[in-house]
């Protein structure tokens, strides 16, 4: 099975299979791909929208938180002056109020306690020169330590922290000291000419701090005029604070926000808390008087990578649409597969159902449907197609002797090299062990049936090599064929296969049309072997005898027993025309055993009467098969009553080569009844004349073609002289076969030949015609001069 021409046969059906699934998967691939693709942009859409989403809340809540923030602040600067304002109405609620007035109410409004950030609260009394004395007598009065002026010295006016509070842990400027000759005089004098409170930083003890001052006239109302402003100063009512405890806790609700407040449009922050996030936004918000708040912030969530949500939704949707896709292109290419797998194994099994395994040609199957498609197409355009019906003759000695294998083996090379020699259009075979059809299709495009036949001849005359055998074989071949139109496919293979038939009977390498007599040659022998299976039973069978003579004194010796079956309709038939059928059924067997008994018979009554011949009898090879053969002669011969040496048996030298050493074996114990045996035909079979030695037989029958042609041949002449020698060297009798004329005779008179039987002599008898010619043997009466042409008998 792994010759060539198989895998080329193979190769191709596989091949067409394999353009199908060059890329099996592709479209599912594309389309899960996009599929992906689709799943990966909505992802990344989603994530971006989440971005833009959160970018937008965190702006949002930047936005709100500086608004909450600025607010909280703006609050914090109107608590600072309503704190002012309050002092203020308690200075005017109360004449001229002692410092130990005011502490009091501070207490008890617990100031300090309700305003954490507070640093120092107090009234800075504004004191003319001319008003220095009463001052320091009032301040006497409340005290028992006496108000001394520092830094001592007279000057145009005075500004005395005359009451106040101060946080225990902070300085508290000395009793009698002039604010206004230090670094706050100034500030004291600018708020006395403004009119409104100023807040402003301010650092003590290296603390920084936010001043809240407020100036307050006489009478509790700001005058309108500057003058007015600077004649009726009374005193300024300050605070400072912390802003750093209020911006901290401010921001304890907003983690990751910052404030800066910046004074007087400066860029650089008086106050800051908080930490900004990097790449903060800012947002400047006026709180009035100079001050600038800035509220430092995330104003945005990042890009798309520092959204959680948004990098959730992006490797969520990726890895979903990479599963989801690799799902579908599974479960889509796994059904495609099974799709696939079981349209190819269709594919097979078809091919299969439809070729021959072994040369992978179209079997009887597809051919015959291939025929029927011929017939048809033919049938319409008006034209002929053609059947080739091949067969290789002996193919079955390739299988015998070389093995299955090898025979195998030969029928490819053989089905390639047939197949090499036909053109394309041509469908080629194989319809049996060793047959071959091929179709013509008919119209101009069909070659010559009778070229086409003579190609594949040729084609097939060359030896073929075969691994194993040792010498080139090769192989003869037979083709029937038939042209035309016919019922039915069958039909035309039919009538090729007749041909065939007749090719092989005409001998090797032939070809032959089929024409309507064969076919009536096929039924009359169709017919025939019906009517055969009945003739033994139905005693249609009856035996002629033909004498055999010594050549010497032209004595009867014996007597061949030949067959001839009395057909009820058509007369007596010579064993030419059924015993090939006989031996097709194995007919033969019970025929060839009916024969030995009729005839050992017949020889008994002939010895009961004193004729002492012996007899005979043609065996045919058929008769080996089963060994039956020697209990038959055993019983004939014991039935009859006759002696073993009565008895010869005709075998053909094809006979024996069948199978030769079961042959020769039965032969040997067949010998051993004292039975001798002649080889019939002999020199038409293939036996080496050598192996003649190690053959059981007696006798040689020099067959009749030789004996008609050495009247003619020196060639024949000079065989028929080698036999004789032959078998004389080897002690056999020898036996001329349809000796016909004079000359013939004269010339095996020559060559010494033992005994002649022909025509010349006696044609085969009936038993009671034979009878008379023992009685009164009928010599051959020679003429003269011309000798007789030959007669033409039977
Ligand atoms: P065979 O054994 O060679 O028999 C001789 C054949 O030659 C006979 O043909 C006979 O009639 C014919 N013959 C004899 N003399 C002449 C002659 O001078 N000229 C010509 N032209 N023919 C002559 P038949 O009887 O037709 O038998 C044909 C063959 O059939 C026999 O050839 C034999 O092989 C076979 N056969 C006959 N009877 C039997 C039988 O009982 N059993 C078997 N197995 N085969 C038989
Ligand atoms: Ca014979
Ligand atoms: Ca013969």
């Amino acid at each position: 099975m792994s010759t060539q021409g198989i895998l080329t046969t193979k190769t191709s059906s596989w091949a067409r299979l394999g353009q199908r699934t060059r890329h099996p998967y592709r479209r599912w691939f594309l389309a899960v791909t996009a599929l992906f693709m689709l799943g990966a942009a909505t992802s990344i859409y989603g994530a971006v929208a989440i971005t833009n989403s959160g970018n937008q809340k965190v702006q949002h809540a930047f936005t709100t938180s500086s608004a909450e923030i600025t607010d909280v602040l703006k609050l914090y600067v109107h608590h600072q002056l309503d704190l002012i304002t309050s002092v203020e109405s308690f200075l005017f609620g109360n004449q001229r109020p002692t410092s130990a007035q005011f502490t009091a109410w501070t207490k008890a409004v617990d100031i300090l306690g309700h305003n954490k950030d507070l640093d120092e609260l107090g009234v800075v009394y504004y004191v003319t020169a001319a008003q220095l004395p009463a001052f320091v007598r009032e301040q006497d009065s409340t005290t028992s330590t006496p108000f001394v002026v520092t830094p001592a010295g007279t000057r145009p006016y005075y500004c005395f922290a005359a009451m106040g509070i101060v946080r225990p842990e902070s300085d508290t400027p000395p009793q009698g000291y002039d604010l206004c000759s230090g670094s706050e005089g100034p500030l004291i004098l600018s708020a006395r000419s403004d009119g409104d409170g100023d807040v402003v930083p301010y650092t003590a003890g290296g603390v920084k701090q936010l001043a809240f001052e407020t100036p307050i006239y006489r009478g509790g109302v700001t005058p309108t005029s500057l003058a007015g402003r600077q004649r009726n100063f009374l005193a300024l009512v300050a605070l400072t604070v912390e802003p750093k405890i209020i911006l901290a806790s401010t921001l304890e609700n907003y983690p990751h926000m910052a404030v800066n407040l910046r004074f007087n449009g400066t860029t650089k922050p008086v106050f800051t808390s908080g930490v900004a996030p990097k790449g903060a936004a800012r947002i400047a918000v006026s709180l009035g008087d100079g001050w600038t708040v800035d509220v430092l912030g995330r104003s945005s969530g990042g890009g798309l990578f520092s959204n959680r949500n948004a990098v959730y939704i992006l490797v969520g949707g990726l890895v979903l649409s990479l599963v989801v896709a690799m799902l579908i292109f599974m479960l889509g290419t796994d059904r495609a597969r099974l799709r696939r797998l079981v349209d190819d194994r269709t594919e097979q099994l078809n091919f299969q159902a439809t070729h021959d395994m072994l040369t992978g040609l179209p079997n009887r199957t597809l051919i015959l449907d291939r025929t029927e498609q011929l017939l048809t197409r033919n049938r319409r355009a008006g034209t002929y197609g053609a059947a080739l019906f091949i067969d290789l003759d002996d193919f079955k000695n390739v299988n015998d002797s070389l093995g299955h294998e090898a025979g195998d083996r030969l029928l490819v090379l053989v089905a390639a090299r047939m197949k090499a020699a036909l053109r394309e259009v041509d469908t080629i075979g194989r319809v049996g062990g060793d047959e071959f059809v091929v179709l013509l299709d008919g119209g101009e495009s069909m070659g010559a049936p009778e070229v086409v036949a003579q190609r594949l001849l040729d084609a097939m005359r060359d030896p073929f090599e075969l691994d194993g055998s040792l010498l080139p074989l090769i192989v003869n071949t037979s083709i029937g064929i038939a042209v035309g139109d016919r019922p039915t496919g069958s039909v035309l293979l039919r009538d090729a296969d007749v041909a065939l038939y007749q090719a092989k009977a005409k001998g090797k390498n032939k070809f032959i049309f089929f024409d309507q007599k064969m076919e009536d040659a096929i039924g009359h022998r169709l017919a025939l072997e019906f009517d055969l299976r009945s003739a033994l039973s139905d005693h249609q069978f009856r035996l002629f005898y033909q004498p055999l003579y010594a050549l010497a004194d032209l004595t009867i010796v014996g007597v061949e027993a030949l067959l001839r079956w009395d057909h009820p309709k058509l007369g007596l038939l010579g064993p030419d025309e059924f015993i090939p059928a006989l031996e097709r059924t194995g007919q033969i067997r019970d025929v060839g055993a009916w024969v030995l008994h009729e005839a050992c018979a017949q020889l008994a009554l002939w010895h009961e009467r004193g004729d002492p011949l012996y007899l005979s009898v043609n065996v045919s090879g058929r008769q080996f098969d089963d060994h039956a053969l020697i209990e038959q002669i055993r019983g004939a011969l014991a039935v009859s009553g006759l002696e073993g040496h009565a008895l010869c048996i005709e075998v053909t030298e094809t006979a024996l080569m069948l199978d030769m050493a079961s042959v020769v074996r039965d032969l040997g114990t067949i010998k051993s009844l004292g039975v001798s045996i002649a080889i019939d035909d002999f020199g038409t079979g293939y036996s080496s004349l050598s192996s003649l030695r190690e053959l059981p037989v007696d006798c040689i029958k020099i067959d009749q073609s030789f004996v008609s042609s050495i009247t003619t041949s020196e060639e024949s002449m000079a065989v028929v002289r080698t036999f004789i020698q032959l078998g004389r060297d080897l002690g056999l009798r020898t036996v001329a076969e349809g000796v016909e004329t004079f000359d013939q005779m004269d010339l095996l008179r020559a060559c010494d030949v033992d005994f002649v039987q022909g025509f010349l002599f006696s044609r085969p008898l009936e038993p009671k015609e034979l009878e008379a010619h023992l009685l009164e043997p009928r010599r051959p009466a020679r003429p003269n001069p011309a000798p007789p042409r030959p007669q033409q008998l039977d």
